[in-house]
């Protein structure tokens, strides 16, 4: 597999906005990351008196940009999502649309690692590993002779999922995110 396809490249269409105010459409599609260096005589092909531009479209934000925003705006949440890796995105969509606006877009990618879980089948079972996990060796030993198969994993869900943890529920799974 090679990694230069994985690369996350949103793109903006890029307006001028006395134009767009006046009914007309002068605007093309660029790399939302170097958006901000788009100029109003880029997009009219010449001299203009027309000064601002305006994000009326994008695609390949996953969740982080909604509605229309200034080219800097986009360039800077462009920038914030390039640490992604194509694993992360599903999760990081539903992060960002949920407690996304509480924290810098700069530190998006940091606080989405810090706060995710991990992709499970159900809240049950991401308690089973969670216990498997964080047992000792000596614990781990006891369990093979306990029966392991027994317990009750959704009943023992329920109260990791009453206290910090919060489960987004996807159609094949949840996400599980421990947000600060
Ligand atoms: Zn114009």
């Amino acid at each position: 597999m090679t990694t230069t396809s994985l690369t996350i490249q949103p793109r903006v269409w890029i307006c001028c906005l006395a134009c767009y105010n006046s009914g007309y459409l002068v605007g093309d599609w660029y790399d939302a990351d170097a958006g901000d260096l788009v100029t109003p005589e880029d997009l009219h092909g010449g001299p203009t008196d027309h000064e601002e531009l305006w994000v009326t479209d994008h695609e390949d934000f996953h969740g982080a940009l909604e509605g229309e925003c200034s080219p800097g705006h986009a360039a800077e949440i462009a920038e914030a999502l390039q640490g992604l890796t194509h694993d992360e995105l599903g999760a990081f969509s539903v992060w960002v649309a949920e407690w996304g606006d509480d924290v810098n877009n700069a530190h998006w990618v940091d606080r989405f690692r810090d706060e995710y879980r991990g992709f499970h089948k159900s809240e049950g079972h991401y308690a089973q590993e969670w216990a498997e996990d964080t047992s000792q060796d000596e614990d781990k030993e006891r369990m093979t002779r306990w029966p392991w198969n027994s317990i009750d994993w959704d009943r023992a869900a329920e109260e990791l999922f009453s206290g910090d943890l919060h489960a987004e529920r996807v159609s094949d799974g949840i996400y599980v995110f421990c947000p600060r």
